[in-house]
């Protein structure tokens, strides 16, 4: 999966410029997420009105619906430098304490994949988001001392797609928490239409609703969708994008009319065909597709809970009688009565 999807959603380079240009560049731009947005503004209000910085903020959620974009509002509305790492990028408590050390009053520290940063650094990190201080230790055995380097005022952003993975004493050390949440297919127009102005792209009402509707509730893949059927548009129809050219395109792409994509119906048929519509376990599973199973959690599954094709029992996953439905195959008696 990390082949199709994961990488889709985690982007091609060649796409990131696409993507940069995209990104909303005020909060005007970003559409959605309302009651995050206005806490964040809340937020960002006292910490300027109090002028010191703005509390640690963890932002959790699916790939794509838009944490690194906050993040970089948030920096702009602060008026703050932003620096930007990733858990795994942060080996040793050596290169956490060079990157914090480097930090001015006021800047911001956005920690991308905050639940895969080892142990050791994380342990560094709690004074530092505490008490601005950076504890090191210098020195081997008996004769080791602890320094204590002060740290200017700075706010760290977290943003993870596991939340359940991070320890409890790093959850807590945020003030500010907040889940995104998949979009409404209203929101998806509004990006779209707005991506596609700056595309300079002509495309209609319903090709907009079509692409709204099958992006997963995500912006990510709604703002790739109109790249890739743009450049379908431009090859097959003089660069205009109408209903029957997204249908194509979608078609082409391996969209189906619910934005399901080829790994999420892998996933579902292996449910329904292979284990008799389950329960059957994530491991299973994902044996049964070869993909790994913390990528099924993350990717595949949180969509599919959404539109309720899939339930978590505590014997495993399920396969609901909407999944059923979607590929028009008939609920096997043994389910009927789980799946009401
Ligand atoms: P994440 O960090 O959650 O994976 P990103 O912030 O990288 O997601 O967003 C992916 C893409 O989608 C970016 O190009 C971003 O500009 C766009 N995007 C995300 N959320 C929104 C939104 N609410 N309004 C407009 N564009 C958005």
């Amino acid at each position: 999966m990390k082949d199709d999807k994961q990488e889709f959603l985690e982007s091609e380079p060649e796409d990131d410029v696409v993507l940069t240009t995209l990104r909303a560049s005020g909060w005007e731009e970003f559409h959605g997420q309302e009651n995050v947005k206005e806490s964040l503004r809340i937020s960002i209000d006292a910490a300027k009105k109090r002028n010191e910085a703005i509390e640690h903020v963890l932002l959790y959620g699916p790939p794509g619906l838009g944490k690194t974009t906050l993040s970089h509002l948030i920096a702009k509305e602060m008026g703050a430098n932003i620096r930007v790492t990733s858990g795994p990028a942060i080996e040793r408590a050596g290169d956490l304490a060079s990157i914090l050390t480097n930090l001015e009053k006021g800047d911001i520290l956005f920690i991308d994949e905050i639940h895969r940063m080892n142990k050791i650094v994380e342990e560094t990190l709690y004074p530092a988001m505490e008490d601005y201080a950076l504890d090191i230790v210098i020195g081997k055995g008996p004769a080791a001392r602890t320094l204590r380097l002060d740290l200017p005022p700075f706010t760290i952003i977290g943003a993870t797609t596991r939340v359940g993975m991070l320890s409890g004493p790093l959850r807590d050390r945020f003030g500010v928490v907040h889940r995104l949440n998949f979009y409404h297919p209203q929101e998806l127009e509004h990006i779209i239409k707005n991506a596609a102005k700056k595309l300079n792209v002509v495309i209609d009402e319903k090709s907009i609703q079509e692409l709204a509707k099958r992006s997963r509730g995500t912006p990510r893949i709604a703002l790739k969708l109109l790249k890739r059927t743009r450049d379908f548009a431009q090859v097959k129809a003089q660069g205009k994008i109408t209903g029957p050219v997204t249908e194509e395109a979608l078609n082409l792409l391996q969209v189906d009319s619910m934005g399901l994509d080829s790994s999420d119906v892998r996933f579902l048929r292996a449910i329904i065909d292979k284990h008799n519509g389950g329960p059957v376990g994530l491991e299973t599973i994902a044996s049964t597709i070869a993909e790994d199973a913390p990528s099924i959690e993350e990717v595949i599954e949180p969509y599919l809970l959404q539109i309720g094709f899939i339930k978590k029992t505590p014997r495993g996953r399920m396969a609901t009688k909407l999944a059923f439905e979607h590929f028009g195959i008939q609920v096997p008696a043994s389910l009927q009565q789980s799946l009401l």
